[in-house]
């Protein structure tokens, strides 16, 4: 046993690595910056909490979502390490101050790009000396930090504020092009590169094709009837999210919930919990549930309609079978899905009249703090999403409705056209995880002799159906009591 793998055993437990952890782990110890791919459930996490044991100082995790900071540091706290918070709107002013005022004591921070803009965190951070500056599901630097999400663009200049600590990037799905962004924004053109396949061979791929939405639906209420689960619903909308779960309710013996971003953070967590805990069999969500949520043993995800990407679908994908089970995902497809698809992606733009609008209560304002902006437009009924971009795309200098105009369209295009080419890889004869690998520079060749790879290749789906008794759960009704048993504190505040 060498060092590392006895430091692996003493904190975490395991005999062994997973594929890529040791070198990822090595360059890191190196003080290398360090780039690196594995599949989902692959284990990116050890790559910086072993380290973080090893190195003296502080590591900081940048998150993109309050589920998964709560996730990850409840999971670090089930290991015995106390040292670990998230710091987000969860807590309270008191809690807040608490972590930042004792910042020397934790070990591992969690926190949003947007949170890391405070001069009061980022003072309080300057104290301490940050062994390793981590960032998780780092694809979403280049998925977001030119649109709502520019704080992430910043994370790079941020970095060397904090005295430029080594830079961990994890991710699981990264084209080359995302790859180049994200090397670009972080300043990261010598790190390391550790890309492996991300592929998730116990995960059998299967497209459905149906008449229309009706039948998607009795089809999503019959295959959660039959299949083994837990398992999730991947819905287009929200409302899409809620009237499913109540059509499972209503139809089948299945606990079944909803999840989406428009629910309150204290709920979301709750339900979450729940999944994680066995107390639910099937969560109809949107995409905001599951990035980075450590359930081993989702055996089925249902994606109700063709995610945007194939980034996106790859995502979906892998939340199943995270344990290394066989695990099945089915898209749902029926004509009409691409036209719903665009016009999610249309509404989330504005039109021109809606931009000149908007352009002129920034220009006729002084105002330049973003966060000071944003509450403006907010109250003048703006989205907090097309907020956070107009006003982005303002203080860079696009200050003209044809400037504006020509970004935002432009920007609007290319979401279209990653939904294109995903639909016309799944229009494809060929295997479709070839397909889908090729999309993500892997070459992939088909083995034919190995059942249950994808629909083109084959699958038997009774092999994933239920035997005997199925999986109910114990009923589990009182959310606010539950609530307060986990977490002591009541449901409040927003996404980080
Ligand atoms: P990812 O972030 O890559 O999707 P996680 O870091 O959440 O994956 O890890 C997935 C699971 O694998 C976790 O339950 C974790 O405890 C487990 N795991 C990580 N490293 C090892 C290892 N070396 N041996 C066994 N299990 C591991
Ligand atoms: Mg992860």
């Amino acid at each position: 046993m060498n060092k590392l793998q006895q430091a692996l055993y003493q904190n975490f437990g395991f005999h062994t690595f997973k594929k890529g952890q040791e070198k990822i782990i090595q360059s890191v110890l190196n003080g290398k910056d360090t780039i690196a791919m594995l599949p989902t459930g692959g284990g990116k996490s050890l790559c910086y909490q072993l380290p973080g044991y090893l190195l003296d100082g502080m590591v900081l995790i940048i998150s993109p979502l309050l589920s998964l900071m709560e996730d990850q540091v409840q999971q670090l706290k089930a290991l015995g390490e106390k040292r670990a918070a998230a710091l987000n709107s969860m807590l309270s002013r008191n809690e807040r101050n608490a972590i930042l005022e004792n910042i020397g004591r934790y070990k591992f921070l969690y926190l949003s790009p947007e949170a890391l803009q405070s001069d009061y965190v980022l003072d309080r951070l300057k104290r301490v000396p940050i062994s390793l500056f981590v960032i998780d599901e780092a694809h979403c630097i280049s998925e977001w930090g030119h649109d709502f999400r520019p704080d992430y663009s910043k994370l790079g200049q941020l970095r060397k504020t904090l005295g430029h600590p080594p830079v961990l990037a994890l991710t699981a799905t990264a084209t080359k092009n995302t790859l180049l962004d994200v090397m670009n924004l972080l300043d990261l053109q010598h790190a390391d590169r550790h890309l492996y396949s991300v592929n998730r061979p116990n995960i059998a791929l299967k497209v459905e094709n149906a008449a229309d939405t009706a039948e998607k639906i009795h089809r999503t209420v019959q295959l959660v009837e039959q299949l083994q689960g837990p398992g999730i619903v991947y819905c287009p909308t929200r409302k899409w999210a809620e009237e499913l779960s109540a059509e499972i309710k209503a139809k089948t013996n299945s606990r079944s919930d909803f999840y989406h971003g428009g629910m309150e953070s204290g709920d979301r967590i709750l339900i979450q919990q729940q999944f994680i805990n066995h107390q639910l069999d099937v969560i109809c969500s949107t995409n905001a549930f599951g990035m980075g949520v450590d359930k081993a043993d989702i055996r089925y995800v249902i994606h109700f309609h063709q995610p945007q990407t194939a980034e996106a679908f790859m995502q979906e994908i892998g939340r199943a079978g995270r344990d290394g089970k066989p695990s099945i995902s089915i898209l749902l497809r029926a004509p009409g899905d691409i036209e719903l698809q665009q016009q999610i992606i249309q509404m989330e733009y504005l039109a021109d009249h809606e931009i000149s609008s908007i352009l002129s209560i920034l220009t006729a304002t002084e105002e330049r703090d973003e966060k000071k902006l944003r509450e403006l437009l907010i109250s003048h009924g703006v989205s907090e999403t097309q907020a956070r971009t107009i006003i982005h795309l303002f203080l860079s200098g696009k200050t003209s409705i044809e400037l504006m105009t020509q970004e935002l369209s432009h920007r609007m295009e290319l979401k279209l056209d990653k939904m294109y080419h995903l639909s016309a890889l799944l229009e494809q004869k060929s295997c479709l995880r070839e397909s889908l690998l090729s999309y993500f520079s892997e070459a992939y060749k088909p083995d034919h002799t190995q059942n249950q790879c994808c629909s083109r290749c084959g699958i038997d789906l009774t092999a994933y159906e239920q035997k005997g008794e199925g999986n109910k759960m114990e009923r589990f009704d009182n959310w606010r009591s539950e609530l307060n048993r986990i977490f002591g504190l009541q449901s409040e505040g927003e996404l980080c």
